[in-house]
This record gives C-alpha cells, structure tokens and sequence, in this order.
C-alpha cells in the first residue's frame, strides 16, 4: 500500500502515519522526522534547515527532493510507504510523481485529515508544552497554517483532480479517525 497523507500542521498525520505503519507493514517517511534527524545530527543540510524550520517556512524543494530520493533508494520502501509531510507545494507534488514513475510505482490514495483551523491552534499549543519543539511557538504556528493553506491547498486540488483524494474527518478519538481512514482506504483491496 502505497499512501500519501495531507493535513494541517496539528491535523494528526504523524500520529496516524505512526499506526498506519504496523497496521499495514510499511515504513513511515515523514519528511519533517527527516529534516529534524538532520538538525539534531548538525550536518550542513541540517544547519541549512534549522532556521528555515524554526520560523516555519518551507524548506528548499531541490533539498526535500533530495532527502526523498535517498529514502526512496531503500528497499524497505518497495512494497509500500506512508508518506508524511510530502508533497506540501505543486513542484513537490510534480516531483513526487516523476519520482515514482521513475521508481515504476504509483501511490494507492492521498488521504487528506481535515480539523478545522481553531481545534489545530489549541491542538498545537498542547502540543508546544508537551515536546517543547521550536516551531510550536505562537508565531511559527500561525505563520505553518498560513504556508499550509496557501502552498499545500492546490495539492490537494491536483489531487482531487487525478482522481486520487480520500478525504477523512481528522476530528475525534485517536481510534474513531484510524478506523475512518482504514475503511476509506480498503486496504485489504490494495495490498500487494
Ligand atoms: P508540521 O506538519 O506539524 O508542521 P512537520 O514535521 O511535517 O510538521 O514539518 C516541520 C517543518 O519541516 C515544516 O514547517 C518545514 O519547515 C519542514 N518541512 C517538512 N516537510 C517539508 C516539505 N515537504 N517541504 C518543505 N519543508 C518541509
């Protein structure tokens, strides 16, 4: 099973990615678990990230592509992927597409979690004093939900467009939202 996940910063992709992964054995590419792995590894991508992310700008898409294509290289990721940050932009969209067609693969669904704008800013403010991440501050928030809605709401157009969007509510218990993306995705039709 091949799956791309859409949603806001907040909107709970990275929790559900996480429970995705064991529930259809594929690995978890979250792009921004990437860029953090090399922030906190200090290399020069990651020195070239750092700000960038902390004020809550997008990162270069030559550098996602990059990245990407490097995790893309291994094996794990042939009989399926959860991807997780990517594609945030129509380049990246258009990227990710030449890239799997390179790769001779084609994803099953983009799965877009929807929360409104209100339930993401209290979501991200628990989430600020839970794991202390820097761009959880009130302004590097505002400002992602501001990059998201403007760069990443034509992906999900050209998504909508290919025929390739799921949308899930992404409101509700952590379970009652996994159980909704399960049945849109009908996994036990798109396995292998
Ligand atoms: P969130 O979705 O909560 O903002 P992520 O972990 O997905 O968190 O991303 C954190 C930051 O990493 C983003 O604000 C951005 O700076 C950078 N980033 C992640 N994915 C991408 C991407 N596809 N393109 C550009 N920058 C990215």
């Amino acid at each position: 099973m091949r799956l791309v996940l859409l949603g806001a910063p907040g909107s709970g992709k990275g929790t559900q990615a996480a429970r995705l992964k064991e529930y259809l054995d594929v690995p978890h590419i979250s792009t921004g678990d990437l860029l953090r792995a090399e922030v906190a590894a200090g290399s020069p991508l990651g020195l070239q990230a750092k700000e960038v992310m902390a004020r809550g700008d997008l990162v270069s898409d030559e550098i996602l592509l990059g990245m990407l294509r490097d995790r893309f290289s291994r094996d794990d990721t042939r009989n399926g992927f959860i991807l997780d940050g990517y594609p945030r932009n129509l380049a990246q969209a258009a990227a990710l597409d030449q890239l799997l067609a390179d790769l001779g693969q084609k994803f099953d669904a983009a799965v877009q979690l929807t929360v409104d704008n209100e339930q993401i800013i209290e979501r991200l403010a628990g989430r600020a004093k839970a794991e202390g991440r820097a761009d959880d501050s009130p302004e590097s928030v505002r400002h992602r939900l501001n990059v998201y809605d403007q760069q990443t709401a034509p992906v999900i157009e050209f998504y909508r467009q290919h025929g390739q969007l799921t949308v899930v509510d992404g409101v509700g218990s952590l379970d009652d939202v996994f159980t909704r993306i399960v049945e849109a995705i009908a996994p036990e039709k798109a396995v292998g």
